[in-house]
């Protein structure tokens, strides 16, 4: 058992309280709820993948299409990491939050589908995913099972079964729009939300960091989790700057045993 110190255990238990008054909780997740799982967060320059021997623009889709075995060497690295990754007790917390009816969507900027592998339910992807591959030339969708133990083996760049073209992983590469069916899914929970929690976000990516302005500004409540401080601290009812994988177990067992 972790013992909090200072003001700590008030805002788990505040943190709880509105968890369990909440008719509709929503959570915004980020890079920092996955780092726990060995995860780097390779869209935040500076950090992770980032900032090892690859700049910035290897991940954009312009890479991609000019130089695509430059983009898939950079990419087998991530994918071999996420084609590992377990989730850890903040992912398991939040599934068991869903599970219990205290939790109605998670929103999230991960492509690592931990989440899923937790058991969460309705998550809403909002830079997509590593579980399907999409034809650059066809637009054929391939389920990503057949194609990313061979590629983080071996190597091996998928192409389509259609048409011989270049399979492109379904996550969003800098310089993509993001996918519309998800923003607008994630506009509306945040919309309707009467609380939402972020955690492990900075909420520095735009427009994903905008949700929670759009849930405060409808009259939800606010609680941030996170490592570090963000823009919209001043705005939250509770902000601890403790790791995900400890607080979120804290406050899920506090509002479920409590
Ligand atoms: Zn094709």
């Amino acid at each position: 058992m972790i013992s909090f110190t200072g003001q700590t255990p008030e805002n788990i238990a505040y943190a709880a309280e509105l968890l369990r008054k909440a008719k509709r909780a929503v959570v915004l997740t980020g890079a920092g709820i996955s780092t726990p799982s060995g995860i780097p967060d390779f869209r935040s320059e500076g950090s992770g993948l980032w900032s090892r021997d690859e700049p910035l623009e290897v991940a954009s889709l312009n890479t991609f299409r000019i130089e695509p075995e430059k983009f898939f060497r950079w990419f087998r690295q991530l994918a071999s990491q996420l084609f590992k990754a377990q989730p850890n007790p903040a992912h398991l917390a939040l599934a068991e939050l869903e599970k219990a009816g205290r939790l109605k969507t998670v929103i999230t900027q991960n492509i690592d589908g931990l989440h899923q592998k937790a058991g969460s339910q309705l998550v809403i992807e909002m830079h997509g995913t590593l579980n399907s591959l999409t034809c650059s030339q066809c637009f054929h969708q391939a389920d990503s099972s057949d194609y990313l133990k061979p590629f983080v083996e071996e190597g091996q760049i998928p192409f389509c079964p259609e048409c011989g073209g270049l399979l492109k992983p379904d996550v969003i590469l800098l310089g993509e729009q993001l996918p519309q069916d998800a923003w607008k899914a994630a506009q509306q929970a945040s919309r309707d939300c009467d609380l939402m929690i972020v955690a492990g976000s900075s909420l520095e990516v735009l427009p994903v960091a905008g949700l929670p302005m759009q849930a405060l500004d409808r009259g939800a409540h606010l609680v941030i989790l996170n490592h570090s401080p963000t823009y919209l601290d001043v705005r939250a009812d509770v902000v601890l700057y403790e790791d995900v994988a400890e607080i979120l177990p804290a406050i899920t067992e506090e509002v479920l045993h409590g």
